[in-house]
């Protein structure tokens, strides 16, 4: 087989990237290990800033008629105390949404990857990346990939990019693959059906966890337990609602929230979700999305990170195949545009998470938020996406913040 370019993993990083080049003409294979739809353990909630990228790539309508929830704010609760924080408009970044969307991930997936297939990408359902291709330079050329039936498929292509999430496996042929070990977490997520549908998001912080949870399309509530992989451990999987009863119970808001409701999914685990690469492209190929790191999710950015690296990508990728001479500086470009959007993101997302483990600085943020509502906006609209870390350090952020606060 030969293509231009040969996406692994249909996320929304791959299948956003698959669309893009498709639509300018180019001969795009989109290869996932699963069958679609399938499941993927998710906190299941779009941050406001995800919404231009996903008009773009032409499925806000088809999004908009599954009825998903749309997100107004983030509650925060934590050690007896709660704030609520809106997203706003605090910023003159294009075309952000004041709301996010709470959406069940299979379908979201399985609209992103019919896009792409819509725009003329060939669609490889059940082709696992084994091994890559490399010529005598050490220039990636291609794939080998394992098709359901057991047969091996080798895929040449002038571009070969991992979009294979968390766990790369592209990023680990690559060699570039590092866990972050101080924040080793696992995540269990579920849905249950049967409790009020809210149109905020919720996080019920502990010491060394918290729940994240989000109502979606449908009227479900989607779950997320993230725990550090020391209390998971010991587990049997025949007892994990005795287990989550029990971290439940510490949360009377969750718990009065969950009373009477019903599981409707099986508990699904993943993890360790904290990685990071020391390199994204190499001759040949390159990586997108979680692929290329992931901080756990306590801030719920992971989807639009995706869907920024895949249009940064994109436009680079397109550029080098038209001039490959071009390639290496094209790639140097996308990293500097990757770096710059999303690494202060994924800092910001570190130090709040080495934060939350001082229950006081919890206490007191919570308290001074509630006295201070625009602050719990800040931090919401932040972790939003809709402000950029770096609009922190303007001065004329803070004038407009203050006004918009008056
Ligand atoms: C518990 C949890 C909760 C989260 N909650 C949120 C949230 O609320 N909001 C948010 O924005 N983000 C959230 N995230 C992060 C978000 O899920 C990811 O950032 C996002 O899915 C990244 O997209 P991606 O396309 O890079 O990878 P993925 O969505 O992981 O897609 C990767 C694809 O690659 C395929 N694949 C994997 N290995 C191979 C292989 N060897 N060969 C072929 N195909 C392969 C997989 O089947 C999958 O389809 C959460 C993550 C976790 C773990």
């Amino acid at each position: 087989m030969r293509c231009d370019v040969l996406v692994i993993g249909a996320g929304p990083g791959g299948s956003a990237l698959a669309n893009r080049l498709a639509r300018d003409g180019f001969e795009v294979r989109l290869a996932d290990k699963k069958q679609f739809p399938r499941e993927k353990p998710c906190g299941e909630f779009l941050s406001p800033q995800c919404e231009p990228y996903l008009a773009a790539l032409g499925i806000d309508a088809p999004l908009a008629a599954l009825g998903p929830l749309l997100v107004r704010g983030m509650r925060l609760h934590g050690y007896g105390a709660e704030a609520l924080g809106r997203f706003r408009r605090l910023s003159d970044r294009p075309a952000s949404a004041s709301h996010g969307i709470g959406v069940r991930r299979e379908r979201l997936d399985m609209l992103l990857c019919d896009a792409a297939e819509a725009a003329g990408a060939e669609w490889m359902p059940r082709h696992e990346f084994v091994s890559l291709r490399r010529n005598d330079d050490g220039r990636v050329t291609g794939a080998v990939l394992r098709a359901a039936d057991g047969h091996e498929v080798r895929c040449d292509a002038r571009f070969v990019v991992g979009a294979d999430g968390v766990h790369s496996r592209v990023a680990r042929a690559l060699g570039v693959q590092r866990q972050t070990k101080w924040l080793d977490r696992f995540a269990l997520v579920t849905h249950y059906a049967g409790v009020t549908p809210m149109p905020t998001a919720e996080v019920h912080l502990f010491p060394d966890g918290f729940f994240a949870a989000t109502t979606i399309d449908g009227g479900e509530f989607s779950v997320n337990l993230i725990l550090p992989r020391s209390a998971l451990r010991t587990r049997d999987a025949a007892d994990w609602d005795e287990f989550v009863g029990q971290h439940v119970a510490k949360h009377p808001a969750l718990a009065a929230r969950l009373a009477g409701a019903r599981r409707t999914s099986p508990w699904r685990g993943i993890g360790p979700l904290a990685y990071s690469t020391t390199r994204q492209t190499m001759p040949g190929v390159a990586l997108v999305g979680d692929a290329c790191g992931y901080v756990d999710p306590l801030t719920g950015e992971g989807i639009y990170f995706a869907l920024f690296g895949a249009r940064a990508l994109g436009s680079a990728i397109a550029e080098s195949l038209h001039e490959p001479a071009r390639e290496k500086a094209l790639m140097r470009g996308y990293v500097v545009e990757r770096n710059r959007e999303i690494v202060p993101r994924a800092r910001a997302s570190a130090l709040l998470q080495r934060a939350l483990r001082h229950p006081w600085l919890v206490r007191r943020f919570l308290a001074y938020a509630v006295k201070h509502p625009g602050l719990a906006d800040l931090v919401v609209t932040l972790t939003g996406d809709s402000i950029h870390p770096r609009d922190l350090l303007k001065p004329s952020f803070w004038r407009a913040f203050r006004a918009a606060s008056a």
